[in-house]
């Protein structure tokens, strides 16, 4: 019994060094614990020392403990939050397409936003001078007036040797003294404002012209002329001239116009460009014979059919071959052909007429463009527009080759 009860207690020599070895690891945790909460409220003291009383015991360690976690998990949701709109206005900055300058009160730039550098040619404005970054005393004289006034100061300029249309808002920050820059590019704007402009003085000047003569015209027939049994069926004659190149233009114009606002609807289909050329070019015979002008084919074999709207492909072909006769003498030739190039089919339309001369070449496809009416009479300088849109909705590209008093060839390649 005794040596049983004996055997169930631990030797004298063997119980203070157990304890003393948990004593020390309970030391050592103690003492861990107490310096990394000491390490972590040390870098908070700093936000609470001024308004609570040093923690005393363990217990305030871990009560003041808590509540800097919490801090913290807030600042740190506080810090995320503003992060994510800082990286949400550095996007929207980055994409947008006016520029965006923001200048201290002494005219140093603390923030560009790429569209800045765009616009005014520069590679890093931070912490250059407003004047350096625009480069423009009038740009320079409205943003020192908002400075001075601490009033939005709106100023545009035209800046030749980059040819550009600027525009920069001077908006003043009431808080620190600086500015808010906002530069826009119109050249953009200012030259489709003068296209319009353009345009309608053209088409002004184009209906003049006819209407004027179909005045004219009744007048005379009013005067006496409708009796004449010699001189009224010509006068007659003529005004219905004059009513079809009106109704003529009207129908380009309406065409054109619906081109180019997207309003005509493609139909896609199969066709052989070498069936449309032939196509075309039937169409156009009669014409050409009139003009006793001789009217060619030529198609390679074996061309890949093409994905296209085959009657607006038709009305190009139609413009080119009408064209070709128009500015040809009679005697002349024009020959109409196609050939695979380039990974496409490309058409061509060669005349031995009076040719273009090389500073007209680059404009003839403009609106209204042409190179002498005087040479033409009649023609309202849509038609290659108008083929031009078409090519293009095709996702092709026209072009024209031409020597004065040789001939002309016009060309457009489309892709298969
Ligand atoms: P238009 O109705 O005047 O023919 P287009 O747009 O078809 O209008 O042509 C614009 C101008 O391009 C013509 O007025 C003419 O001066 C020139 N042009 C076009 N095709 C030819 C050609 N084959 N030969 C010479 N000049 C041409």
């Amino acid at each position: 019994m005794r040596a049983d009860a004996h055997d169930e207690i631990l030797p004298m020599s063997e119980i203070p060094y157990t304890l003393v070895v948990i004593f020390i690891l309970l030391s050592v945790w103690f003492a861990w614990r107490y310096f990394e909460l000491k390490k972590r409220l040390n870098q908070y003291a700093r936000f609470i020392a001024s308004k609570t009383d040093p923690p005393k015991t363990f217990k305030d360690f871990e009560t003041t403990h808590a509540a800097v976690s919490s801090l913290q998990n807030a600042f740190s949701a506080e810090r995320a939050a503003l992060n994510a709109e800082n990286a949400r206005l550095a996007t929207v900055l980055a994409q947008l397409t006016d520029g965006v300058i923001i200048a201290d009160a002494e005219g140093r730039v603390q923030l560009a936003n790429p569209a800045a550098h765009g616009i005014f040619g520069i590679h890093n404005a931070t912490h250059q001078s407003v004047a350096q970054v625009v480069r423009n005393h009038r740009l320079i004289e409205a943003w020192r007036r908002g400075q001075q006034t601490r009033q939005i100061v709106v100023e545009a300029v035209e800046i030749p040797n980059r040819k550009q249309i600027l525009q920069m808002t001077v908006i003043p920050d009431e808080h620190e003294g600086g500015s808010l820059l906002l530069a826009q590019d119109l050249t953009q704007v200012r030259k489709l404002e003068m296209v319009r402009r353009d345009f309608i003085s053209n088409v002004s000047h184009e209906l003049r012209t006819p209407l004027a003569s179909l005045k004219a015209l009744t007048e005379t027939l009013q005067n006496g002329a409708l009796s004449d049994p010699d001189a009224g069926p010509r006068f007659l004659d003529r005004i219905h001239t004059e009513i079809d190149a009106l109704t003529q233009m009207t129908q380009e114009l309406l065409d054109l116009s619906r081109i180019e606002s997207g309003q005509v609807q493609l139909n896609f289909e199969n066709i052989s460009p070498r069936k449309l050329v032939y196509s075309a070019a039937d169409r156009m015979k009669a014409q050409a014979e009139r003009a006793n002008l001789k009217l060619n084919v030529k198609s390679e074999d074996g061309l890949p059919n093409l994905q296209a709207d085959k009657g607006r492909l038709e009305q190009v072909l139609v413009n080119l071959i009408h064209n070709a006769v128009k500015f040809t003498k009679p005697g002349g030739q024009i020959c109409l052909s196609v050939e695979a190039e380039n990974g496409g089919v490309r058409f061509a339309v060669q005349d031995t007429g009076i040719g273009i001369p090389p500073e007209s070449l680059s404009r003839i496809f403009e609106r209204f463009y042409r190179v002498d009416s005087s040479r033409t009479g009649s023609g309202t300088g849509l038609g290659l527009s108008i083929s031009k849109h078409i090519v293009e909705a095709h996702g092709g590209r026209i072009w024209a080759e031409s020597e004065e008093g040789r001939g002309s060839t016009f060309y457009f390649l489309l892709p298969h």
